[in-house]
């Protein structure tokens, strides 16, 4: 039944790669915090990997061959590559998926204000979080900010050791008399999740001294005013790099590895892929932790259309190719799991849990509540599946997220299944989701590499 340490699997030479693997990840989880960050930085290593824009390859309109390497980058904020098979397009497609949002707290659009001489930047959280984790630790703000006549301005402070961070303050114990009998929903509540960002009065004759303080900074630092707020997308998230957990180095503990543990595995698997016989795919989506909504979640047709795009160029575009090669293609929808975590083991059905350190996790369903919700992967698919990852050596697992009627989640899986494709979830077990620091393990990124090249093959 699997569930074999993938620890006591490997010899010198796979911990080589392991390490070099986590190396690379721990790098790149430091340096994307949003999505946006993972769609640029995507869009960068795909490029030195010889791919092409959708929008250049359009212009060029020649028709596909295989080997042809191609990047759909959707408003910076989603982004799916493609490597062309020898196969044609309507056979369907191999497809990875994944997402690269993460919960946060979000700058609101006219945030800035002034109480007892401090000023706090409005937030509204997004995604599912447990509020009081975000109080009292370093902040990061992230993210664009648009001026009326289309200049951005990139944001990234708080994470080299030189900048300020920032941070959501908590009341003291001495006086949380009240506070600690609230239940753990209500400790914190939403509107209470505002960041401190400054001080300092400045020397002027108007009110709000130290918030004029605050506008002064930006407009010296990024030329931005007040009203910028309105065109900006500030995400505020842990400050600091990701790092090496445990005394033996064998997890990773960082924020924002939901998803990007699997979006960074897909891409990493995508990028080193040979030309095969079906067409290869890595999708990088947004907007999973708030429902798949929006023009770059997966609920939007940006896919389809992109891949309408593609199908045009050989010059026979019809309806019917588009479907057949939607219907055809087989799919990882890949999202983090519920790690076994022996100090809630309350939460768990041990028989059906995904451990840590036991490799790549399949759930053939998600959902809650009799499975609702659900998208149920075939057992033809996962026959399949099965023999695939056995003849690559790739350590999985099979797991349910928690206990029967404990609770659930979803994923992207039930959105692609609605074309017919074959679909599963798939992905990589984590301790503390949702938390701003999450725990991963190194062996479970590797056997989710392994597992997404071999798929892929
Ligand atoms: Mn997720
Ligand atoms: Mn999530």
């Amino acid at each position: 039944m699997g569930k074999v340490n993938a620890w006591s699997t490997y010899d010198a030479k796979e911990l080589k790669k392991l390490n070099k693997l986590n190396k690379e990840y721990i790098d790149f989880l430091s340096e994307c915090k949003t999505e946006r960050e993972c769609a640029k930085k995507t869009v960068e290593l795909a490029k030195e990997k010889g791919y092409k824009s959708i929008e250049d390859v359009i212009s060029e309109g020649k028709p596909l061959k295989a080997g042809d390497k191609i990047y759909g980058l959707y408003m910076n904020k989603a982004v799916a590559l493609f490597h062309i098979g020898k196969e044609p397009l309507e056979n369907g497609m191999n497809i990875l998926g994944a997402h690269i949002d993460s919960p946060r707290l979000d700058v609101k659009q006219t945030p800035l204000y002034e109480d007892s001489e401090m000023a706090y930047l409005d937030t509204h959280y997004y995604g599912g979080i447990k509020k009081y984790q975000w109080v009292t630790i370093p902040l990061a703000i992230h993210g664009v900010v648009v001026t009326k006549d289309q200049k951005t301005i990139e944001i990234n402070i708080g994470e080299k050791e030189e900048d300020p961070v920032f941070c959501v303050s908590d009341l003291l114990i001495h006086l949380a008399a009240e506070q600690m009998e609230k239940k753990a929903a209500k400790v914190v509540e939403g509107e209470k999740l505002d960041v401190v960002v400054g001080s300092m009065p400045l020397d002027s004759k108007e009110k709000d001294k130290v918030k004029l303080g605050v506008l002064k900074v930006l407009k010296d630092t990024y030329g931005m005013e007040e009203d910028d707020f309105i065109s900006a997308e500030l995400e505020v998230v842990p400050a600091g790099r990701a790092r090496e957990l445990g005394f033996d180095r064998s997890m990773i503990l960082s924020y924002g590895q939901d998803d990007r543990v699997c979006a960074y595995t897909s891409l990493a698997a995508m990028l080193e892929a040979k030309t095969a016989n079906r067409t290869s795919c890595c999708l990088l989506v947004d907007k999973e932790e708030i429902g798949s909504v929006g023009a770059t979640g997966m609920q939007s047709r940006f896919f389809e259309n992109m891949l309408a795009e593609l199908i045009n160029l050989n010059g026979d575009y019809s309806e019917i190719l588009l479907k057949r090669c939607l219907k055809n293609s087989m799919m990882l929808s890949s999202d983090v799991n519920a790690g076994y975590d022996p100090l809630y083991s309350d939460a768990f059905s041990k028989q059906s849990s995904s451990f840590m350190g036991k490799g790549v996790v399949f759930n053939k369903f998600t959902g809650s509540r009799g499975k609702s919700g659900s998208n149920d992967a075939n057992a033809e698919y996962l026959a399949k599946l099965r023999k695939i990852m056995d003849d690559n050596k790739v350590n999985f697992q099979l797991s349910e997220l928690g206990k029967v009627d404990v609770g659930g989640g979803g994923t992207i899986a039930y959105i692609m299944a609605l074309y017919g494709m074959n679909v599963i979830d798939c992905g990589v077990p984590v301790l503390s989701m949702h938390a701003p620091w999450e725990i991963t393990s190194k062996a479970d990124v590797y056997e989710a590499y392994k597992c997404y090249k071999a798929f892929l093959k």
